[in-house]
């Protein structure tokens, strides 16, 4: 299944000779946005391969991935489990449009504290799990694992090779990783970090053989889902003047990044760029119930 590119048309462009075209992803499937879809689809062959009937895995309250998955199990009809950081919002979770979402399709969820959150991966834990939920298969937080990047190296097709650089947000650096090994070593693939830490290079370094990648850290306007108004005027001023949505924890982020890389002059004339929309639009509506509370103006998608 291939997504449609989309050549972008900005003043910028055309002033600094550098062409943007938008692989989009987040339309690839009316529910399952963008990447995700990627990252499960052979996970999701290998559960059910293995005889599982039930799908466990771990996210925010505001996750794309929990989103994704809930929908996932639900079209494939097994049980999905979230297991959900923050114990604060077990009484409060059906003001939450992600989790509301994920509930209608059918998924159960766990609340944990974030310290015990960040023991998920002990032997306590998960024995724990086994214990509530009986047998179940395990994607991890993100999704990302070797299944996933797998599945994201099917972003890209034969037409794309004619790109010089190959742009993708990252979070856990499955996406990037997929796309690091299905490009071609002309290329070069930059990763916008959506989050602070350097640890993010070393674990894409174990899931790639290829050196023909950078990971860009100034764009994460603070850290993970970190927002402010100078980023909440560009989305909108993007989506007036595109018609093309983008998300505040990545998309948006990204392509501030790359049109101030472009300003800058990041790039010599005649550079084609291929940046792929990962999707992740559901996550707006959830935002703006936070910057509502916060008195800020709302993403207008
Ligand atoms: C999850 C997500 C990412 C990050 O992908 P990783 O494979 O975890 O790096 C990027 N963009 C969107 C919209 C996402 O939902």
């Amino acid at each position: 299944m291939q997504s449609k590119n989309q050549l972008l048309s900005l003043p910028i462009l055309k002033e600094k000779d550098v062409s943007i075209t938008l692989k989009r992803e987040d339309l690839l499937h009316p529910y399952i946005s963008g990447n995700k879809y990627r990252k499960l689809k052979y996970n999701l062959e290998a559960a059910q391969m293995k005889g599982h009937h039930t799908l466990l895995t771990f996210g925010g309250a505001y996750s794309n991935h929990i989103d994704a998955l809930a929908y996932a199990g639900k079209e494939k009809g097994m049980q999905t489990i979230g297991v959900i950081r923050g114990e604060e919002i077990k009484d409060a979770w059906s003001s939450n449009t992600t989790l509301k979402r994920a509930s209608a399709n059918g998924m159960v969820f766990k609340f944990v504290s974030r310290e015990a959150y960040r023991e998920k991966d002990s032997d306590g834990f998960v024995s724990q799990l086994r214990k509530d939920f009986g047998d179940f298969y395990t994607i991890p937080e993100g999704g990302t694992n070797a299944l996933a990047v797998k599945g994201c190296e099917e972003i890209l097709d034969s037409n794309d090779q004619k790109f010089d650089i190959i742009c993708t947000c990252v979070g856990t650096g499955g996406t990037v990783s997929g796309l690091i090994n299905a490009s071609n070593t002309s290329q070069k693939v930059l990763g916008f970090s959506a989050l602070k830490g350097d640890f993010l290079k070393s674990d894409i370094r174990k899931m790639v053989k290829k050196d023909n990648w950078r990971l860009i850290t100034d764009y994460h306007f603070g850290g993970y889902a970190k927002i402010n108004i100078e980023l909440i005027d560009f989305i909108n001023q993007f989506k007036a003047t595109t018609d093309i949505p983008l998300d505040p924890i990545y998309t948006g982020k990204m392509l501030f990044g790359l049109l101030d890389m472009i300003k800058n002059d990041n790039f010599v004339p005649g550079t084609n760029i291929l940046v792929i929309h990962t999707g992740g639009i559901q996550g707006v509506e959830g935002m703006n119930t936070v910057l509502k509370k916060k008195n800020l103006p709302l993403l207008t998608i």
